[in-house]
């Protein structure tokens, strides 16, 4: 969409893309459109929206004004043709599976996913006839021998939850579309806009969990797909209107599109919050290691400075010790919160193995990547000296009463 605002940098857009207030009585902030249906003029024009040659709203699971001002805003950031907005991150990702999907096709997904998008693939569609194959993504070769020619989708996180493994968007778009056919779904959640545009790297569509960083105040739940227009039309009228009707309501995309106007600013102090908090859990004799895209030693560090603005708000750390470690590590802190979740102006700490994932045995722990001492933070935007006093005030109660234990059982996930 060709917009009077579309020139402009990125929080310049964040603010004002898509809204004029001489439009809506001078009223400086988007008003919030509480209407389920929408009253035709005639019924010449009703036929019309149903036929789909008229644009106008007519029922809220389809299009809303104000969810239509969000979406113009959320593909004017990602760089984007149109979008759709969701109730969840899980609905926008299950509303495009839904749709691109048919049993028969092969999904090729990196390994290390979000719990739930596992969960949808293992348990959801790969139950309706979908194959799906894990595959290591920085790993061309890999990659290059597991496309079929019932291959429909690729679909990847990076950075990848929990363990921030990064997917060279460039270079696998360059590859899945050497054969037609193939959607490159991207999941830009830990990153959002500010930090990585994946549809400019050759990836057909971007989904969010807008949960996250870009509603950034934990209030609500939310997502986004940002895409080609008819890929995103087919994603509205299928996986959003028939097949999930997972849509958002018009109170939370007021409230995201709040959040998205602070979202440069919040990501800029979110990222250097993580690095200060990196550098120095990397100090501290408790810490065995740290995995942060901003550390020269992350094995994908220059794959990060190439593909990110910034490396992010989101940080794992390997404890000497284990679980137990990792416990009292856990409850040792005072300012960072026990909770899953990212992306908060809050300070989260997870702790996988006595959280998220302590329903796995230990074996299957180690075979999704996730050592008993890993420690994920979601670093917020609460003063760094605060920060730093409560990690360190942690750390240090896990060496007086920590025990060692042989280096060789604690190499870290990379
Ligand atoms: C949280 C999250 C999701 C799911 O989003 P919801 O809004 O919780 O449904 C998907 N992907 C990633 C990377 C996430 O962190």
């Amino acid at each position: 969409m060709k917009n009077k605002h579309s020139a402009l940098g990125f929080s310049t857009r964040a603010i004002h893309h898509g809204y004029d207030p001489q439009d809506h009585h001078g009223a400086l902030v988007p008003p919030i459109y509480l209407s389920a249906t929408f009253a035709f003029p005639t019924v010449e024009y009703g036929a019309g929206c149903f036929a789909g040659e008229e644009s106008g709203h007519f029922y809220t699971r389809i299009s809303n004004p104000t969810l239509a001002l969000l979406e113009s805003r959320m593909a004017a950031l990602e760089g984007g043709e149109a979008a759709v907005a969701f109730s969840s991150g899980m609905g926008a990702i299950a509303a495009t599976f839904w749709t691109l999907l048919r049993p028969g096709d092969e999904i090729i997904v990196s390994q290390t996913l979000y719990g739930c998008t596992f969960a949808l693939l293992h348990h959801g569609i790969g139950e309706f006839g979908v194959k799906v194959r894990h595959v290591d993504l920085s790993d061309l070769d890999a990659l290059s021998e597991a496309l079929s020619p019932a291959t429909r989708m690729i679909y990847c996180e990076t950075p990848a939850n929990p363990n921030l493994q990064l997917v060279d968007i460039a270079a696998v778009a360059a590859l899945a579309h050497q054969q037609p056919g193939i959607t490159l779904v991207v999941d830009n959640t830990y990153c959002t806009p500010y930090l990585q545009r994946p549809l400019e790297l050759g990836a057909d569509v971007v989904v969010h969990s807008a949960t996250k960083y870009l509603s950034g105040h934990g209030d609500i739940t939310a997502g986004i797909a940002v895409c080609r227009h008819d890929l995103a039309r087919r994603i509205r009228l299928q996986g959003l209107k028939d097949l999930t009707g997972a849509v958002l309501s018009p109170q939370d995309a007021f409230l995201l599109m709040r959040g998205l106007k602070t979202l440069a600013l919040r990501m800029d102090r979110h990222c250097s919050n993580a690095q200060a908090v990196a550098e120095a859990l990397q100090a501290h004799p408790a810490v065995e290691s740290v995995t942060y895209p901003g550390l020269r030693c992350f094995p994908q560090y220059a794959l990060a400075e190439r593909q990110m603005k910034l490396p992010g708000g989101m940080l794992a750390f390997e404890l000497k010790g284990g679980i137990a470690t990792g416990k009292r590590f856990m409850n040792a802190l005072k300012l960072f919160s026990r909770a899953v979740s990212l992306g908060d102006a809050e300070s989260l700490a997870q702790h996988p193995a006595s959280m998220t994932h302590s329903s796995y045995t230990p074996e299957e722990r180690v075979q999704h990547g996730i050592s008993e001492g890993l420690v994920r933070l979601s670093v917020g935007l609460e003063d760094v000296a605060d920060l730093l006093a409560d990690v360190h005030q942690a750390l240090n109660k896990c060496i007086r009463t920590g025990t060692p234990r042989p280096t060789a059982a604690s190499a870290p996930a990379h």
